[in-house]
């Protein structure tokens, strides 16, 4: 795959560094990408400023049926990028095939309807004598920065509510990860005019800056680490550019008495060990009650060692290697400096596996307590920790008590108590006898410094617009 920049609807070498993309399952080079130069970024930027007039002023149908149409042809082409999102990111073939791509083109589907529907503040005659209205216009250039972890998903999140919205988006995908967003530049060539939507590759540092900070740009747009997000924020400020920032999470999950166990098992070997805990989602600060916790961690230990670990394409596998080497001694370092807590065990996994590519056993760290480091950052990682409580307002406190605030669930067969406990925590999200589950219609996005602004349903919609005022006199 030649990995070429998609800028005005050409497609164009990278005249910048070259950046290896690796296979993390054997660690060996995929591809070569060259990066975008300031020049083409630059270009991208110029292309997204002269395509916005005449986006932002094609009828919603329009828009919706370009969105509609780029669906079918992710559909069309879901095993060749099921394939190569697997190789680049190491994730299960099956996995990418079964669970992202059908997510991917139903959140195109959803923002091709969702263009054709916003609604909002009635018209009415607020003064004597005027006449007021409210308009939801685009907001012009978009510059969109996405992580590693879901490439293309992320791409869908980004492009669809902001090129639904109307507006012009210069995308730009992770270093280690943008060969399938290269591949949807194919897809989108044809469907959409020049300048619509562009893609630049390259590192944060040389691409990602340049490109926020380009004067043309109306809106910055990132999913990523909470320390990018700040990052993100000063250069914004300068030039008070609107931001949208979707960063870490570290999802507590409290575990009452009552619970049904199995079902809480079988919710935390899925939901904390998905795309090998790469998830800002994931379900990896368990808070068990003290009738629980023994079993739980019994059972969940003997429930997370027989994960199925192993390359892209083994049959029946269900977690993948990490992203990187970085990403990997950056795992082992959280579990390694927990082991040396006393009060700490690790139960299953603690360990590199595989013999080559980045593979992390997947692993139960038991006895944790709440100021433990492994409580309280966010691992990225196929590690779970898990903490005693003895009183439910000690571990709702516990679980608000963190930087983060994406994502959070609660599980008790008392749903009285559940409704009290999802009202007092201070999370974007609270799952009740479940976690993870996303639907297009319902917003995904944080508070605290998990960061603002939602992804998927209305909400993002509306992220991408300015709502204006329109006055008449008679
Ligand atoms: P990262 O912050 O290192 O990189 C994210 C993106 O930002 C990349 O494209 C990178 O090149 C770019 N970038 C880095 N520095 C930049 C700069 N100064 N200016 C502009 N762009 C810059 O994150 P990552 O390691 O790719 O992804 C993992 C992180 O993302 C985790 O913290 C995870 O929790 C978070 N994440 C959050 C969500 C969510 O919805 N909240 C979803 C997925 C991942």
């Amino acid at each position: 795959m030649d990995g070429k920049q998609f800028i005005d609807g050409q497609f164009v070498a990278g005249e910048g560094a070259v950046e290896n993309i690796l296979d993390p399952a054997t660690g060996e080079v995929l591809a070569k990408v060259p990066e975008a130069s300031p020049a083409q970024i630059q270009a991208a930027v110029k292309a997204a400023e002269k395509a916005f007039p005449g986006w932002a002023r094609t009828p919603p149908k329009d828009r919706a049926t370009a969105l509609l149409k780029l669906a079918d042809a992710i559909e069309a082409k879901g095993a060749e990028l099921a394939r190569l999102e697997s190789r680049n990111c190491g994730k299960p073939y099956a996995l990418a095939l079964n669970d992202e791509i059908p997510a991917i083109a139903d959140v195109f589907r959803f923002f091709a309807g969702a263009a054709r529907c916003m609604t909002g503040m009635a018209t009415g005659e607020y003064a004597a004598g005027y006449t007021s209205m409210i308009r939801r216009d685009p907001l012009g250039v978009v510059a969109s920065i996405a992580p590693w972890n879901y490439p293309l998903m992320m791409a869908a999140w980004k492009l669809g509510p902001a090129v639904a919205a109307g507006n012009t988006v210069v995308l730009k995908p992770s270093e280690q990860t943008p060969l399938t967003t290269l591949k949807l530049a194919e897809l989108i060539a044809g469907l959409f005019p020049p300048g619509v939507i562009n893609i630049v590759t390259g590192r944060g540092e040389s691409v990602g800056a340049p490109l926020i900070n380009q004067p043309q740009v109306r809106m910055v747009s990132l999913t990523g680490d909470v320390a990018t997000g700040s990052k993100v924020l000063q250069a914004a400020s300068q030039s008070v550019k609107r931001t949208h920032l979707e960063l870490g999470g570290k999802a507590p999950v409290i575990v009452f008495d009552d619970a049904d166990l199995q079902s809480v098992v079988a919710g935390i070997r899925t939901f904390g060990f998905y795309n090998a805990g790469q998830d800002c989602t994931a379900a990896c600060r368990i808070y068990a009650g003290a009738k629980v916790y023994d079993r739980l961690v019994a059972d969940l230990s003997s429930a997370v060692s027989s994960i199925k670990v192993g390359t892209q394409q083994e049959e029946g596998v269900e977690m993948g290697p990490l992203i990187s080497e970085k990403q990997l001694q950056r795992v082992a370092g959280f579990v390694e400096r927990a082991s040396q807590q006393k009060h700490i065990e690790v139960t299953t996994g603690g360990k590199r596996g595989g013999s080559k590519g980045f593979f992390y056993a997947p692993t139960v760290v038991a006895g944790a307590q709440q100021d433990d480091e492994i409580v309280r950052r966010e691992v990225f990682g196929p590690v779970v920790s898990v903490t005693r409580f003895e009183d439910a307002d000690k571990a709702i406190a516990w679980a608000n008590d963190s930087d983060y605030g994406l994502a959070s669930s609660v599980w008790t067969k008392d749903i009285g108590k559940a409704m009290k406990v999802a009202a007092e925590l201070q999370y974007g999200c609270t799952w009740i006898n479940s976690h993870f589950m996303l639907v297009s219609e319902m917003p995904h996005g944080g508070v605290k410094r998990s960061g603002y602004g939602k992804d998927l349903s209305m909400y993002a919609l509306e992220d991408y617009t300015a709502v204006r005022h329109v006055m008449v006199k008679y």
